[in-house]
C-alpha cells in the first residue's frame, strides 16, 4: 500500500516537473524574440506578418483576381432573390455564392519571413489570371493542408 502510494506521488511529481519545464521553455521563447521593429513594438516575425497582410490586402482589387472570379461565375437561378451570381469551385465543381469562394494561387505566393522572400512573394502574389483559380472555402482549406504535408 505504502509502495503504491509513493509510486503515484512520483508520477505526479514527474508531470509537474515536465509541465514546469514546458512553461519555462514557452516563457523563454516569448522573451527571446526582441522587439526590433516599429519603435520596438514588433518582433521580426510580427513585422513580416504585418507586411504580408498589407500586401495581401492590396490583391483585393487586383484585376486578374477579379477576372478569375468573373470567369468562374454564372447567373444564379435559385430561390434567393438577392443573389445574382454563383461561382464554380475549380476543385469540387460545385457552385457557391461569392462569400463562400476564395481565389487560390496555383503557384503559391510562398512564405514571407525575411526580406530575401520579398521578390518571389510579390511576384507570385501579384500574378496574372492563368495562375489563379476560384475554389470553395472547404476545398481551399483541404488544398493547403495537403500542400503543407507535401512540404513536410
Ligand atoms: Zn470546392
Ligand atoms: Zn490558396
Amino acid at each position: 500500500m505504502r509502495k503504491r502510494r509513493s509510486k503515484v506521488k512520483r508520477a505526479r511529481n514527474d508531470t509537474t516537473y515536465k509541465a514546469r519545464g514546458l512553461e519555462k521553455k514557452k516563457r523563454e521563447r516569448k522573451t527571446k524574440a526582441p522587439k526590433t521593429r516599429n519603435m520596438q513594438t514588433m518582433s521580426e516575425s510580427e513585422f513580416w506578418s504585418f507586411i504580408r497582410s498589407a500586401l495581401r490586402n492590396r490583391t483585393r482589387f487586383w484585376k486578374p483576381r477579379l477576372e478569375a472570379l468573373k470567369r468562374a461565375r454564372r447567373v444564379y437561378n435559385g430561390p434567393n432573390k438577392r443573389q445574382k451570381w454563383e461561382f464554380k469551385c475549380a476543385i469540387c465543381g460545385n457552385h457557391f455564392k461569392q462569400t463562400q469562394v476564395e481565389v487560390n494561387h496555383i503557384i503559391p505566393a510562398g512564405s514571407l519571413k525575411s526580406k530575401e522572400d520579398l521578390p518571389s512573394f510579390v511576384e507570385n502574389l501579384f500574378c496574372e489570371v492563368d495562375n489563379l483559380e476560384v475554389v470553395c472555402k472547404t476545398c481551399h482549406k483541404e488544398h493547403h493542408k495537403k500542400q503543407e504535408n507535401v512540404l513536410q
